[in-house]
């Protein structure tokens, strides 16, 4: 192993979440989709190192060997990022499934002809409980506009942790918290539980504040793309179809964080443990996401962005209802419904004033600990 890569080992170890994953030993094809992901990742890297007004250690993106859904940023002299083989796999076999089945997304990716794939795809998530990578069988649609679009989503949904992540660490959060809860200098994405309030509070707010660069980027991102290939008509590859229309970018990019969060946080919530979390609650933090798009296009002048309010809340319905079907359609059960209910509760939206009125607290002592990062106002 390089110097690096032992130091992400031991600290993986340290931390228990398991070891590196070796990469390198994994069979071809599935060693190919971890390959792709951490080529993204140093690009984003790089793409960062390389920016002005950086204060700014390299970092490592590496893989751990667990099954579980779960990411890290950390620092140990320099900077590191762990994602968990579990996370890469459930978003790769979610949104392929999803793509496989004839009832989903086929509004966004028509097909037609096209009746789904044989095996039908089992239920969500079974796959993660028992991870043999050595094993594992990643299926995909047989449709080639299908498949591209699963990659897409499968990218998208990497590529906003990858940023959330190196925000946490760029944004200064985990030199942060390191410095003021005493605790070893690690972010984990997991939902933690029963936290003081305080510490919640915080915790919570570093996290929408990772969001909102995350976001940020992506969201340009994609409104980039999406107006360079608007004029391209002929030879149109399967990956730049979704593309083409404004709405569908948008669209994708939201369904594919709404997919992050619901992976990461499973569970259904109560509205007490909305003080006690180290996470907002799904619907809350897709929520925020959500408000952000609109502010972010304002700020940067995106002339091209004709989205105004009543567009986006419209697509916004339509991410949820797609998302939920979706889930309905690969588990056989409707099982978001108390979270939807539990978002629109008074404490609910007290507590989001609550976060903005935290982060006004912590905001100027984050400035310190801030390598280069964009923290919110
Ligand atoms: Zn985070």
């Amino acid at each position: 192993m390089e110097i690096n890569q032992q130091i992400f080992d031991k600290f993986i170890k340290r931390i228990n979440l398991g070891g590196r994953l070796p990469v390198e030993e994994l069979p071809n094809r599935v060693r190919s989709l971890f390959d792709c992901i951490k080529e993204r990742a140093n690009h984003k890297i790089q793409m960062v190192y390389d920016s002005p007004n950086r204060k700014f250690v390299p970092i490592h993106c590496d893989f751990i060997d667990n099954s579980k859904v779960n990411a890290v940023a950390f620092t140990d002299n320099q900077d590191y990022i762990g994602i968990n083989a579990g996370t890469v796999v459930i978003l790769y076999d979610l949104f392929h499934r999803m793509l496989m089945h004839p009832g989903i997304l086929r509004s966004v990716v028509p097909a037609p002809g096209y009746g789904g794939d044989v095996p039908y795809p089992p239920p969500f998530m079974p796959i993660v409980a028992d991870l043999r990578l050595h094993d594992i069988q990643l299926k995909t649609s047989s449709n080639p506009d299908r498949k591209a679009y699963a990659d897409i989503l499968t990218n998208m949904a990497l590529d906003f942790l990858i940023d959330h992540e190196i925000a946490h660490l760029r944004n200064g959060h985990v030199d942060y918290l390191c410095h003021y809860s005493n605790k070893a200098p690690f972010i984990m994405e997991a939902v933690g539980k029963n936290l003081n309030e305080h510490l919640s509070l915080t915790y919570q707010t570093l996290e929408m504040d990772a969001d909102s660069v995350a976001l940020q980027y992506n969201f340009l991102a994609i409104l980039d793309y999406s107006k360079s290939i608007r004029d391209k008509t002929k030879n149109l590859q399967s990956w730049e179809k979704p593309y083409i229309r404004e709405d569908i970018a948008i669209f994708s990019l939201l369904y594919a964080i709404y997919f992050v969060f619901r992976i990461f946080n499973q569970q259904s919530w109560s509205i007490d443990e909305l003080k006690t979390s180290s996470h907002p609650p799904t619907p809350l933090r897709y929520q925020m996401i959500f408000e952000l798009v609109n502010k972010v296009a304002n700020k940067h002048g995106y002339k091209n962005f004709t989205y105004r309010k009543n567009k986006l809340l419209r697509l916004n319905r339509i991410v949820l209802s797609e998302a939920e079907n979706a889930i309905e359609l690969l588990t056989g059960k409707r099982d978001n419904l108390r979270g939807i209910k539990n978002a629109l509760h008074p404490k609910s939206y007290s507590h989001i004033t609550a976060l903005l009125n935290h982060w006004k607290i912590i905001r100027p002592e984050l400035d310190s600990f801030n390598r280069g990062g964009n923290l919110a106002p």
